[in-house]
């Protein structure tokens, strides 16, 4: 394997672009922003984008949340999370809010989860993939007459079937009334339902772990991200010297790239010497 070699600066500019990507996410459409126009950006849009947060969940309604949307998390349509209209200077008060998809050319009118098994997404009882499928409303099947519309067989690791299983958009306030973690407020684009590192995992999965005591392991806090909250966002409402508790936990700076990479679990004991800056 080829060898890289960067000097500091080079992983600061590194570092600044992940960093850019993330809470721009496509909203510059494809040409980078001015240095200035950045600024401006994250002045204007970021306390909007705490303030209006929406929460993406799949479930069944009444029941657990079986897997939480993140901005890489794909949607019927194919397209991910993060290409779909996921802000608004006002949230509208229309239910269920539809997530139209902003990806040139494509019809998906509102972000809709297919689950996966492994890493593909299940099949159409015309045995047919999401994809074969049109996006528009509907989702008549491109490749046979015999379907009526995308509707699979699987039964999702929570027990019930798919098909009872509904993509949930809910505000922070929706959210809190039905109990459920809403975790820090952060200035990243297309967060969808991911609230901490339980996130990752399918709903049943999460309820196990914390059973079994897995959940007292956390993630290495991103102290870059705070003090870039705190100078974007004041007043910024999350009390950092509270202690998380397993559905608040931090974020790792890196995790956004694709939900699961990079994740850095420390168990607690090492979580002091883990804490210190230049571990970050
Ligand atoms: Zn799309
Ligand atoms: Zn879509
Ligand atoms: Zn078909
Ligand atoms: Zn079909
Ligand atoms: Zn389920």
């Amino acid at each position: 394997m080829e060898k890289i070699q960067l000097s500091e600066s080079s992983f600061k500019a590194v570092d600044d672009y992940c960093q850019y990507r993330r809470i721009v996410g496509e909203d510059d459409g494809g040409t980078l922003f001015t240095p200035e126009q950045y600024e401006e950006y994250k002045r204007k849009v970021l306390p909007q984008r705490v303030k209006n947060r929406l929460y993406v969940s799949y479930g069944v309604p009444g029941g657990i949340d079986c897997n939480l949307i993140g901005p890489e998390t794909q949607c019927f349509c194919t397209h991910k999370f993060k290409q779909h209209k996921t802000e608004w200077e006002t949230v509208p008060s229309v239910r269920p809010l539809a997530l139209q998809c902003l990806a040139k050319g494509c019809r998906c009118t509102g972000y809709q989860y297919v689950p996966k098994i492994g890493s593909n997404p299940v099949r159409c009882r015309c045995k047919h993939l999401p994809q074969d499928h049109y996006e528009a409303a509907g989702h008549l099947c491109k490749m046979c007459s015999s379907c009526s519309g995308f509707k699979s067989t699987f039964t999702c690791g929570c027990g019930k079937p798919s098909s009872v299983h509904q993509t949930l958009v809910e505000t922070k306030e929706e959210r809190e009334a039905r109990g459920r973690p809403v975790g820090w407020g952060v200035p990243y684009a297309a967060m969808g339902g991911l609230t901490g590192f339980s996130s990752l995992l399918d709903g049943y999965l999460a309820l196990e772990a914390r059973d079994s005591g897995i959940m007292n392991f956390v993630l290495c806090p991103f102290i870059h991200l705070f003090s870039l909250i705190q100078s974007q966002i004041p007043p910024f409402e999350a009390d950092v010297s509270q202690p998380a508790d397993e559905n608040t936990t931090f974020f790792r700076l890196r995790t956004m790239d694709s939900d699961l990479e990079m994740l850095c679990l420390i168990p607690v004991a090492s979580h002091m010497a883990a804490n210190r800056p230049s571990a970050c």
